[in-house]
């Protein structure tokens, strides 16, 4: 049971591999949370954990906020369901997608297509990319470029433009078309003596060679995260998208912003694209937009490509293509009182005030000698355990210092994200500063424990 696990020393529950997902069974010894309450949640036993990763990466209201309940009941009473294919919707999708193009500011964009989740919509991308091109009389422009250590999705498609080999291998994936480059990971990959502007450059070189020796006419997409999430918390170094957008603009290539963790707020501005000065051609979003309350992505589209789709057909009904669930009226009137709620409050305002004291919090931590980089933007964050300080000097994977160190968090009631030895956190945006110093005071003691079991 989970109480023997603590007796025995606590090792933590059982986490399997770091995406598997989905398998029930009682015999893994699960942590089965129960119930929830602002930055909170609590297991079956009654303990209390600081949600530090916002359920995953999401929940950025916090638990039970009677507002969204109330949208969802509502909704449900009125109108539970109708479709939205053949040019019939709901009012709340209707109203939903209206509010997402007002609230990104970053370029114009023209219309929303509605998802169920963050892998369909960048599933939904490609073959949008895919009719896009065709409709333009080029349709051997069809290859993606993703990057190293990216995290898309995990459905066929979205799981190739991964950059993470375990949604890779034994899979046969990634598919064909999809191709990766650099990660753009600073700390890890800089030459000796290498500025971060330099390192920007050597980038967007590979990507232009990468390009040239594919043939720019085969290129279709480039599909980047603003800050990599799942692949570590990664920060694009200084002038990397300014150079990245250049190559594609050069060669005819469209941007899609992945804004799934992004989006709305996280990094202290409304979406990812709005702090790096992105201009993309499409965006993904999901889980923020609803406060994961009830399963809904999105992709918003630019003016140029619909203009193509609908010259083409005269309609978008031609594009063949959508969910019986896209733009599910419950989903889009939760997501759109979110949304009023983000703004009502200031949410934007509210990160800015609380995420200083967070990212610094933490970032004090960085003289440990387990710790090799902590690194951040808003409220999120990511660590990574090396030795000697060395990106290259990594411990023998079976130590597992990334899972003993989540394993010592939620011995002190806070839950974050282990991937190998890199550690993420992304609690919710409602924060107050007395839970900001609650996970600064936690994540310190389980450092402090996690350096003494290593020394052990
Ligand atoms: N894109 C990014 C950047 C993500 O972080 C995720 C999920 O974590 C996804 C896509 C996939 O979203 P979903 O799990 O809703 O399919």
């Amino acid at each position: 049971s989970l109480q023997e696990t603590e007796e025995n020393g606590f090792k933590g529950h059982s986490m399997l591999a770091p995406f598997t997902a989905g398998w029930q069974s009682t015999d893994l010894h699960p942590l089965v949370i129960e119930r929830s309450e602002g930055s909170y949640v609590y297991d079956i036993n009654g303990k209390k954990y600081i949600d530090a990763l916002a359920g995953l990466w999401c929940t950025a209201l916090g638990g039970n906020e009677p507002r969204l309940v109330k949208a969802a009941t509502d909704q449900l009473n009125k109108l539970p369901f109708y479709h939205s294919f053949w040019n019939r919707t709901t009012k709340p999708s209707l109203d939903l997608a209206n509010e997402i193009l007002s609230m990104f500011t970053a370029r114009q964009m023209g219309k929303v297509f509605f998802t169920n989740s963050g892998s369909e919509a960048n599933d939904s991308q490609v073959k949008l990319v895919w009719y896009y091109n065709n409709a333009l009389g080029r349709p051997n422009k069809k290859k993606f470029i993703a990057r190293s250590k990216s995290y898309h999705g995990s459905t066929l498609i979205a799981a190739s433009l991964s950059g993470l080999p375990a949604l890779h291998q034994k899979f046969d994936l990634p598919a064909p078309f999809v191709l990766h480059t650099d990660c753009p990971h600073y700390w890890r990959f800089h030459l000796p003596d290498e500025t971060e502007e330099e390192f920007s450059t050597r980038l967007a070189n590979n990507l232009e060679n990468l390009i040239l020796k594919e043939g720019p006419d085969t290129i279709a997409a480039f599909i980047a995260e603003p800050v990599m999430g799942a692949g570590g918390v990664i920060l694009p170094p200084k002038t990397y998208f300014e150079k990245i957008q250049a190559v594609l603009k050069k060669y005819d290539i469209l941007l899609i912003a992945d804004e799934v963790i992004t989006a709305f707020g996280r990094l202290g501005t409304m979406f990812g694209c709005d702090m790096y000065n992105i201009k993309p051609d499409l965006v993904s979003i999901a889980k923020a937009l609803s406060s994961a309350y009830m399963p809904i992505g999105a992709i918003l589209v630019s003016p140029e490509i619909t203009d193509v789709i609908y010259s083409q057909s005269n309609k978008l009904g031609s594009f063949a293509h959508g969910f019986t669930y896209s733009g599910h009226p419950v989903s889009c009137a939760v997501a759109l009182e979110t949304l009023k709620i983000y703004n009502e409050r200031n949410i934007i305002e509210h990160v800015n005030k609380i995420a200083p004291r967070f990212q610094e919090g933490i970032k004090a931590f960085s003289g440990s000698p387990i710790v090799g980089e902590i690194r951040g933007q808003g409220l999120i964050l990511g660590t990574e355990f090396v030795n000697n300080k060395s990106p290259n000097d990594l411990f023998p994977s079976d130590w597992g210092v990334g899972s003993i160190f989540g394993a010592e968090c939620e011995k002190r009631g806070m839950l974050i994200r282990v991937a190998g030895d890199s550690i993420m956190l992304s609690p919710p945006l409602i924060m107050t500063p007395e839970e900001v110093e609650e996970i600064i005071r936690k994540f310190g003691h389980a450092l402090k424990a996690t350096e003494e079991r290593i020394a052990e």
